[in-house]
This record gives C-alpha cells, sequence and structure tokens, in this order.
C-alpha cells in the first residue's frame, strides 16, 4: 500500500468530525489529485455531462476528439452538426443524449456569457444549472465546484458507498449537507476530497481490497 510522503495538498484547518478524518486518512494514502483535469471551465461543463454513467477514461477520449475538431469552444459546440458531435461522444454511451446535451448547454453559455454566469451566487448559479435538460445534482455540482469554483460539495455513487461503509447513510442533500457542515467552506477542501474519494473507490472499493481499507477502523470504532 503506497504512502504519501510530504504531501501538498489542501490541508484542513478547522478539524473535528469523522468526516475530517476521512480526508486526512485519503490524503495520506493518495496524495493530492488537484482536480479537474481540464483546460478551460467550458471543457469541465462538457466532461461533466459526458462522465455520466460512463468511465473517465471514456470521457478523456470524448474530450480528445472535440477539443481536435475544435468543439471544446462555446460557440463551435452550439453550431456544430449533430452526427458529427454524436459519433465522437459514441464512446461515452448514450451518445445521442448526451451529444443533444452538450450541445444544448454550449447554446447555453452562447446567449448566456460563462464569466456572467458562473459569477452568480451559489444557489443561484445551482438552481440555474438544475434548470438545464440532463443536469441532475451531482452534475450541476460539479460545474458549480469545478468549473465555477465556488463551494458546492460533490456527492456521486462512489461518496455514498464510502459513508455507508462506515455507517454514515443519507439521500444526496442530506449527505452533502453531512460534509459543508464539517468542513470549512474551502473550495480546494472540497475539489481535492471529492477526487480523493473518486481515486480511492476506484483504487480500493473497485477492486474489492476491503481487506486493506484504511477507513475500516473507523467503523469499528462505533462511527
Ligand atoms: S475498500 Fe471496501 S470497506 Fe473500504 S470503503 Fe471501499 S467498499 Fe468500503
Amino acid at each position: 500500500m503506497r504512502k504519501n510522503s510530504g504531501n501538498n495538498g489542501p490541508i484542513l484547518n478547522i478539524k473535528h468530525g469523522i468526516l475530517c478524518n476521512v480526508y486526512d486518512l485519503l490524503l495520506n494514502e493518495l496524495g493530492p489529485q488537484y482536480w479537474w483535469p481540464a483546460q478551460t471551465p467550458f471543457e469541465v461543463v462538457v466532461g461533466a455531462m459526458l462522465t455520466q454513467q460512463t468511465k473517465w477514461t471514456n470521457v478523456e477520449k470524448a474530450i480528445c476528439g472535440l477539443k481536435a475538431q475544435g468543439l471544446l469552444e462555446v460557440q463551435a459546440l452550439a453550431e456544430a452538426d449533430s452526427a458529427l458531435i454524436e459519433e465522437l461522444v459514441k464512446c461515452c454511451g448514450f451518445y445521442r443524449q448526451k451529444a443533444s446535451r452538450i450541445k444544448a448547454i454550449a447554446g447555453f453559455f452562447a446567449e448566456n456569457d460563462v464569466d456572467t454566469v458562473f459569477s452568480m451566487q451559489v444557489e443561484d448559479l445551482r438552481k440555474t444549472m438544475l434548470s438545464l435538460k440532463g443536469i441532475g445534482n451531482e452534475t450541476a455540482d460539479s460545474i458549480v465546484l469545478y468549473a465555477a469554483g465556488k463551494p458546492k460539495f460533490v456527492i456521486d455513487a462512489y461518496t455514498t458507498r464510502m459513508l455507508k461503509c462506515i455507517g454514515i447513510k443519507g439521500n444526496y442533500i442530506e449527505l452533502q449537507g453531512m460534509f459543508e457542515s464539517s468542513l470549512p467552506e474551502n473550495v480546494d477542501i472540497y475539489k481535492e476530497y471529492h477526487a480523493l474519494i473518486v481515486e480511492y473507490s476506484k483504487t480500493f472499493c473497485g477492486r474489492k481490497r476491503c481487506e486493506e481499507c484504511i477507513l475500516k477502523d473507523l467503523n469499528k470504532n462505533g462511527y
């Protein structure tokens, strides 16, 4: 099991509760992840929509193809031929639906300046994203956090499973509330924490390495 030596990830200054302990354990184990891997906020938006129900490796392939065609620009994607977009995102599954949705959100940003939209208050921005077709809680919060750089904790299936293992259950909003009330309101911490959960889940949970789980003692301690 690899231990991170001398990590430089964002450090929690206020420490209380199990969710802070989990963060420390994950950061120590995996080291900083520095998400989201994208060059522009709009690339984050497109990636957040494409990643629904597929692996990130498929998203990377699609992003690469879109970039090569110059379609990671708002106006270009909004005006692009639907068949071409479908071809480029085919590797992500549900490609007709995803092509139509990324074209639609490009259309939204073509009519509403990205910087202006992302300067909205967190809750207003979240509501605006949720009002767009194909955007649910997880995608909206990924956009708010990673594209707009505003403090909204992202919950996904990995997070829900991990928390269940340490005895914490709840719906999306309840779990999000637990993180946000336990952690300092810090965008870098929120970004890093979600990335660590994803990485840990892929490396340990997904490979059924539960015997080696660094979180199991937390559960034994009665959390
Ligand atoms: S490694 Fe296993 S026990 Fe640990 S969080 Fe993942 S699924 Fe749960």
